[in-house]
């Protein structure tokens, strides 16, 4: 009988990435609540470093493939291989973060086994035995539930949308065994050819790393005002994002848009100012420790999310905001 949580970890030339710990989070959880064992699986060049880091979360085994074929990511190099291990293994779950890697290749995976697969989780809960999971609709307008049912046939496939889980729930101190999955590619027809890697935006910023974020909205009026929020960021140490008119206006570049056609951040702290809080930003920020929302409209959604709200006028709130933070600091 299918048992245990398979979790497919994301990594980079060794390191894994956060989506990827978040995750493994979610797969401890519920393999706790499940009382079912959890081990991981990760692929790609250096897999092996990266499935040593992922040993040091409680968790009862890592294997890794490093073969010549999975150097870069293929949709067929990748899902072959996860085939492999899950066919040996026989989890009950698959888990995956939903990232830009597993949107492509899951669903090959979970059909080649006649599977469902339950995509981009915002969140899960236990219910009479079952898990139930969270995905939105409508642009975020509505959370749906979803859980397999005996008749879905295991192994039940999931990903997680980023920040759908903290990685800091990662339970750590783990020493679990690291092994080779002994993935054999050879005749596995791989038909894409990766010429070459690039990022999207040339010297893009990396604000999924940041602790604090200062994020500017259309409250800002204009360009010319933007030295107001760029000074509290400088106070705070943190780094400044926008929603996406203001990038649209080219106040700020694209690589610093928070939502759902930006970056998804995790900060400590998110310092709004002057964003109403459209749904379309709120996916991007939502799993920020801490929210401040500095807005003139006390209706105004970003207070539904906020922990806590300064109801005013930001070219007034955040001066003084900046200085008493200053004063603070010394
Ligand atoms: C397909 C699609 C994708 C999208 N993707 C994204 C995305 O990735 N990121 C994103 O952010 N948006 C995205 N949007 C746009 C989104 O729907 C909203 O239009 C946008 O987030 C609004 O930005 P805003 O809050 O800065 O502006 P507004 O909605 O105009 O809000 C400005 C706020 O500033 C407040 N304000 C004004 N003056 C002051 C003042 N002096 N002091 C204090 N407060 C003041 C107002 O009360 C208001 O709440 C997307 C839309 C679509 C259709």
């Amino acid at each position: 009988m299918a048992s245990g949580i398979l979790t497919i970890v994301e990594q980079n030339d060794g390191k894994v990435s956060r989506i990827g710990w978040e995750a493994l989070a979610a797969a401890q959880e519920i393999g706790a609540a499940l009382n079912q064992p959890v081990s991981a699986f990760v692929l790609g060049k250096n897999a092996q470093a990266a499935a040593k880091s992922v040993a040091e979360a409680k968790i009862q085994q890592a294997w890794f493939a490093e073969n010549a074929e999975l150097a870069n990511y293929t949709p067929d190099g990748f899902s072959a291989a996860a085939r492999q291990v899950i066919e040996r293994a026989q989890p009950q779950y698959v888990f995956a973060g939903h990232s830009y890697q597993a949107r492509d290749y899951m669903p090959k995976l979970a059909t080649s086994f006649g599977r469902v697969f339950i995509s981009d989780s915002v969140g899960f809960r236990h219910e009479g035995g079952a898990v139930v999971f969270v995905r939105q609709m409508f642009q975020g307008k509505i959370n749906t539930d979803f859980s397999f049912t005996p008749q879905s046939g295991t192994p039940y496939f999931v990903s997680f949308q980023a920040s759908a889980v903290s990685s800091d729930k990662l339970q750590k101190g783990g020493s679990a065994a690291v092994a080779d999955a002994g993935v054999n590619l050879t005749g596995v027809a791989i038909r894409t050819n990766v010429l070459e890697i690039f990022e999207g935006v040339k010297g893009k910023v990396d604000l999924t790393k940041a602790d604090i974020i200062v994020s500017v909205g259309r409250g800002i009026k204009e360009k010319d005002k933007l030295p107001v929020v760029e000074e509290l960021a400088k106070a705070l140490s943190a780094d400044l994002a926008a929603s996406r008119p203001v990038c649209d206006d080219g106040w700020l570049p694209m690589d610093r848009q928070i939502g759902s056609s930006g970056q998804t951040v995790a900060p400590k702290l998110y310092v709004a100012v002057g964003i109403s809080g459209a749904i379309q930003h709120i996916v991007g920020m939502k799993g920020s420790r801490v929210v401040v929302a500095i807005n003139k409209d006390e209706r105004a959604p970003i207070f539904d999310i906020a922990d806590y709200g300064v109801v005013g006028d930001l070219f007034e709130v955040v001066p003084a905001l900046t200085a008493a933070i200053k004063e603070v600091k010394g």
